[in-house]
């Protein structure tokens, strides 16, 4: 089997023969860059624009969450609502500028400047070119800005509005790039890059926001209290992202919900004289698709569905928003799959996930590394919803251990991966399991939804669009007109080649 090397060799992308027409060509070129545009959609100018991403989930998700919601909850699913209130939607394309599989830095890169970039990298050419990503051109056009996570404040997708790295790993810059820039708010989780302590060059970012005017609020009940107009919230300690929805609902942990961060931001951009731009992120839903814990997306999707009412309800109330809701890419391939005569029994094992209590990386972390297998059989049936057969006791027991693997480990959540593998499965006859099953626990090329709703917008299907083409329509709405420079890809893999980079992809992260 030839190895990557050698294959982007044969393909005439290394050294002087990147010129040739090479075959990558076709799969990816043919989508790149220019080649999907279908042109400006008559959007309505925006005074305001809300952009909502869905970190790490695609259509068979949705479909999940919308049963989950109506079957299980008994409770109306917002997204279709949405849907029938007139949003425009569609899919779209998610490959990066060098490989079919995106990470959220290029993908957020995409939405942001209009062009692809390597995985890894947020608005920067592998040659060190930056490009200019929107909050910076909305800020100039005199808006207010702002971003709202459920992750880390600094991680990809957010960063990708305002920073220029070369990796998204450099979040002690990133964190500097948002003082820099200021922008009226920033919510999420991750106060490690704002601490003098944790920081590598000791300054103590949180002093130098508050003396520039920000209230910089650690807690929920200090986000729900504040009056600041401008404001730094950073809900948790070290590098931890805002905790999992099944965690905050089920296990008593007290921090801000996802809709609760998106409420304290629009309180303080409505009042912007000239309008603004705002990104809220429901950026977990990846996580737990790359641990692949049926639960953990779930209820995240749960907590998007709510806070994609409260954005609603604010286009419906403030004439002259637009709002736009996509993912960046689908991750883990979870699909809930048909079983029983008739598929019967695909709808009840479905319910079974609702007796699911605690994401699994917290039941996972409970457990620790050497526990007793006898009490592995309670704790599954309290926090997980279902009894465990003797056998799946005893292979939990070895992949707590670190003694065996099953299912399809990744690098990233290794042992989250196999323990899911192990518990999700359904024994012979039985349909107390989830019937949820993911195909790997990295990302997947998958299209993935895009919807827009907002004052003046005629619906109309958007078809299947490329990842670039949502700054185009983020211009047009803001009526804005300006252009990055662009790159090949050719061009991309022969200065990846030239530093010797263009082999394995390099593990950096545990959720890229
Ligand atoms: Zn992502």
């Amino acid at each position: 089997m030839m190895d990557r090397r050698q294959w982007i060799r044969a393909a005439g992308l290394a050294g002087v023969a990147a010129a040739a027409p090479s075959p990558l060509s076709p799969s990816l070129s043919a989508l790149t860059q220019r080649g999907a545009a279908p042109g400006p959609l008559g959007l309505p100018r925006a005074r305001n624009l809300i952009f909502f991403a869905l970190d790490g989930t695609g259509f068979e998700d949705l479909a999940t969450a919308s049963h989950f919601s109506e079957r299980v909850l008994g409770r109306p699913f917002f997204f279709r609502e949405f849907l029938r209130r007139g949003a425009s939607s569609g899919a779209m394309f998610t490959h990066s500028l060098t490989a079919v599989v995106t990470d959220s830095a290029a993908a957020s890169t995409a939405w942001s400047t209009g062009r692809k970039v390597v995985n890894g990298a947020l608005c920067m050419y592998p040659d060190g070119r930056p490009l200019r990503p929107i909050l910076d051109l909305a800020r100039e056009a005199g808006r207010a800005t702002g971003l709202a996570t459920t992750t880390r404040i600094t991680h990809a997708t957010p960063a990708g509005w305002i920073a220029r790295v070369a990796d998204r790993d450099q979040e002690d810059d990133i964190a500097l790039q948002y003082l820099e820039f200021q922008p009226e708010v920033l919510l999420g989780g991750g106060a490690a890059h704002f601490l003098a302590r944790s920081r590598r060059d000791r300054r103590d970012l949180v002093a130098e926001f508050r003396a520039r005017g920000y209230d910089v609020v650690r807690s929920r009940r200090e986000l729900l209290n504040s009056a600041g107009d401008r404001i730094l919230g950073l809900f948790t300690d070290g590098t931890s992202h805002v905790p999992y929805e099944i965690d905050r609902r089920f296990q008593g942990v007290d921090t801000p919900s996802l809709a609760e961060m998106a409420g304290a931001a629009l309180a303080r951009l409505q009042e912007a004289p000239r309008g603004f731009v705002l990104q809220v992120e429901a950026g977990r839903i990846d996580h737990a698709n790359h641990e692949n814990d049926p639960g953990g997306m779930i209820w995240e999707w749960m907590a998007a569905d709510e806070t994609l009412r409260l954005l609603v309800d604010f286009v419906d109330r403030t004439p002259g928003t637009l709002l736009f809701v996509a993912a960046d890419h689908d991750t883990g391939g979870g699909t809930v799959y048909g079983f029983g005569d008739n598929y019967l029994s695909s709808t009840p094992a479905l319910l079974t996930v609702q007796r699911q209590r605690m994401s699994l990386q917290r039941f996972r972390s409970r457990l620790g590394r050497n526990p007793d297998l006898a009490l592995l059989p309670e704790a599954v049936r309290e926090f997980l919803g279902f009894d465990p057969t003797p056998d799946q006791v005893e292979r939990m027991g070895r992949v707590l251990k670190g003694e065996a693997s099953f299912g399809h480990p990744t690098a990233h959540s290794g042992d989250l991966n196999s323990l899911a593998a192990v518990l999700w499965e359904i024994p012979k006859g039985r349909v107390d399991r989830p019937n949820l099953a993911f195909s790997t626990g990295n990302h997947t090329a998958g299209t993935v939804p895009v919807a827009l709703y907002g004052t003046g917008l005629t619906p109309a299907p958007l078809g299947v669009v490329d990842n670039t083409q949502l700054f185009s329509w983020m211009l047009e709405a803001l009526g804005l007109s300006f252009s990055n420079p662009e790159m090949s890809e050719a061009e991309a893999l022969e200065i990846l080649a030239r530093r010797g980079e263009e082999g394995e992809p390099r593990f950096r992260h545990p959720f890229d």
